[in-house]
C-alpha cells in the first residue's frame, strides 16, 4: 500500500519522541532505513526535513541525545526491482522493454549497494545491551510506580508525627482520673486505606477541577472532573502526575477519521482505545488525523496537573493500643509509670516514623538522580510537586506538617543535588546509581517497620496490573503529511 506513493517511507516507533523504552547508549545504534526510495534518486527526499526537525526536538529537549542523522546512519532502498524480478520469473514471464528493465537493473545494484553498507555498519556497532535496556525499564517502571504512593506515605508519615506529637503533651499534661487516663494510654495511627476504582481514569488535580473535603481533620482531595473515564491508556506511567506518558490520553488528543472504515485486524492502533473485535477477531477501524495538545481538551488545564488513577485513597484514624499492658492501673504510681511508659512509646514512635521519612527522601532522591542520568526522556520531578500538593492540602493547624514535609524536601534536594554534583565532577562511575542499586532501595523501603507492608504490596499489586499492558504502536510520518504542521501533521494509524 505503501509503495503507491511516490515518497520514500522511514517508519518510527510513536514514542520515538519520547524514547521511554530505551536508555541513551542506544541511541548510538539507531539506524534509519528508507524504502519507496527510487523516485527520489535514493535519498530521504521530503521525508528528511521532517524527520530532522524530530530528531532536533529531541536534541534540544533534556536529556539532550544527539542521535546521527548523516550518510552513516541514513540507507536508502527501493523494492520495485524486487517486484520486477517475481513478475519476470515463472510462472509469471511477464515482458518488460529494455528501457524499464534497465532502470530496474540498476535500482537492483543500487539496493544491494545498500544494503551491503548497513550490513558493515551493523557489525561495525557497539552491541547495545538489549538487557541493560530490559532491567532498566523494570527499574524505571518501579520507581514510576511508586513515586505518588511514597509522596502520600511522606505526608500520611508527617501527619502520623505530628498526630503523635500533640498526643504525647496531652498524655504528660493529663490531670484526670486513671480510669480517664487509661483512655489515653495509645498510639494515634492514621492509616491509609485505597479503595480500588472499577475502571482507571484520568482525571485532573488543579483549580476548580477538585473539591478538599475535610474528614477527622484530615483534608481529602475529590477529584471532580473525569477528563477521561474510562481511561484505556495502558503504557501511562502509573499515577505519576505530569507523566508524559498522559499525552496519549484522549483527554489530550483530537482525532478526525479519514474515509471510510473497514473491518480489520487491529494492528497500528493510536493509544488509549477500546477495541472491540469480531468473531473472526477483526475490528471496524478508520484511519486518524491526530491533533494533539498539552492542555486538556475536556478542562483545559496542562497535562502536568493531570493524572491516571486506578484507586482512590482514604485516611482512617485508628488507635494502637497494648490492652493487657494497661490492664491494671490501680495506683497514683502506677498510673505515673504508666505514663512514662506511654511517653517513652511515643517517643520511640515519633522517632522511628521520622527515620523512615529520611529514608525516603535519600530513596527518592537516588531514584531521580538514576531516572537523569540513565533515561533519553527528560524525567519529570514528580515527587516534589506531590510532596508539595500534600502540604497544600493540610487542614486544621497545617503548619506542623507543612514544616515536616519542607524538612523532607529540604532533605531530598540535598540528597539529590550532591549525587548530580559528584556526577557533574566527572566521578561519574562511582557516584551513578545503578540498577542493582535500584533494587537494594526498593528493598530497603519494602523493609521499613511502619509503612514497609504497606509499600510491598502497593508495588506488588501495581506490577500485577502493568503486567497485562503490553502494547505496540507505530506512527508514520510520510511528507504529505509532515508539510502540514509540525505534530497534527504525523498521521497514526
Ligand atoms: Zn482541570
Ligand atoms: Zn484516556
Ligand atoms: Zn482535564
Amino acid at each position: 500500500m505503501y509503495e503507491a506513493k511516490s515518497n520514500p517511507i522511514c517508519l518510527i516507533p510513536v514514542n520515538f519522541t519520547l524514547f521511554s523504552h530505551l536508555n541513551k547508549s542506544a541511541a548510538d545504534n539507531i539506524l534509519f532505513l528508507f524504502t519507496n526510495a527510487r523516485s527520489t534518486q535514493y535519498a530521504p527526499g521530503d521525508t528528511g526535513p521532517a524527520l530532522v526537525s524530530l530528531l532536533k526536538q529531541i536534541k534540544e529537549r533534556p536529556p539532550h541525545v544527539d542521535i546521527l542523522y548523516n550518510k552513516q546512519t541514513i540507507y536508502c532502498f527501493d523494492n520495485e526491482a524486487f517486484r520486477f524480478a517475481v513478475a519476470s520469473a515463472p510462472p509469471n514471464n511477464m515482458i518488460f522493454d529494455d528501457l524499464l528493465t534497465r532502470d530496474y537493473e540498476v535500482s537492483w545494484m543500487g539496493s544491494v549497494r545498500e544494503c551491503d553498507r548497513l550490513m558493515e555498519r551493523i557489525i561495525s556497532l557497539k552491541p547495545h545491551q538489549v538487557m541493560e535496556t530490559l532491567s532498566l525499564n523494570n527499574a524505571k517502571q518501579s520507581i514510576l510506580l511508586l513515586t505518588q504512593p511514597l509522596a502520600d506515605i511522606a505526608k500520611n508519615i508527617s501527619d502520623n508525627v505530628k498526630a503523635c506529637e500533640q498526643h504525647k503533651k496531652k498524655v504528660s499534661e493529663f490531670k484526670g482520673n486513671i480510669t480517664e487516663f487509661e483512655k489515653e494510654l495509645y498510639v494515634p495511627w492514621k492509616d491509609i486505606e485505597s479503595d480500588p476504582l472499577n475502571e482507571p481514569k484520568t482525571v485532573c488535580n488543579e483549580g476548580n477541577c477538585i473539591v478538599k473535603e475535610t474528614i477527622n481533620g484530615t483534608v481529602k482531595i475529590h477529584y471532580k472532573t473525569d477528563c477521561h473515564s474510562p481511561c484505556y491508556l495502558t503504557h501511562s506511567d502509573g499515577n505519576v502526575m505530569g507523566n508524559v506518558g498522559l499525552l496519549d490520553c484522549i483527554a489530550f488528543n483530537k482525532y478526525e477519521s479519514i474515509g471510510e472504515g473497514e473491518w480489520r485486524v487491529p494492528t497500528n492502533l493510536v493509544p488509549d482505545q477500546n477495541v472491540t473485535l469480531n468473531a473472526e477477531g477483526k475490528a471496524f477501524l478508520y484511519y486518524l488525523e491526530r491533533t494533539k495538545s498539552d492542555n486538556c481538551f475536556k478542562c483545559g488545564h496542562s497535562f502536568q496537573s493531570h493524572l491516571h488513577i486506578k484507586y482512590e485513597t482514604r485516611i482512617v484514624n485508628k488507635k494502637i493500643r497494648d490492652e493487657k499492658k494497661y490492664k491494671s492501673i490501680n495506683t497514683a504510681k502506677e498510673a505515673a509509670a504508666a505514663k512514662q511508659a506511654q511517653i517513652v512509646e511515643l517517643e520511640a514512635r515519633i522517632k522511628e516514623l521520622t527515620d523512615e521519612n529520611t529514608t525516603i527522601s535519600i530513596c527518592m532522591a537516588k531514584f531521580a538522580c538514576f531516572l537523569s542520568n540513565n533515561a533519553l526522556t527528560p524525567f519529570n520531578d514528580a515527587f516534589e510537586g506531590y510532596v508539595k500538593d500534600a502540604g497544600k492540602l493540610s487542614g486544621g493547624d497545617s503548619k506542623v506538617t507543612i514544616d515536616k514535609l519542607q524538612q523532607m524536601l529540604d532533605r531530598y534536594k540535598y540528597e539529590k543535588d550532591a549525587i548530580l554534583a559528584a556526577m557533574k565532577k566527572g566521578k561519574k562511575n562511582e557516584s551513578a546509581v545503578s540498577v542493582e542499586d535500584i533494587d537494594k532501595l526498593i528493598k530497603q523501603l519494602c523493609s521499613l517497620k511502619v509503612n514497609g507492608p504497606a509499600i510491598s504490596q502497593l508495588l506488588d499489586t501495581q506490577i500485577k496490573s502493568k503486567a497485562k499492558s503490553h502494547t505496540f504502536n507505530e506512527k508514520v510520518i510520510n511528507t504529505v503529511s509532515a508539510a502540514t504542521s509540525k505534530l497534527s501533521g504525523f498521521r497514526v494509524y
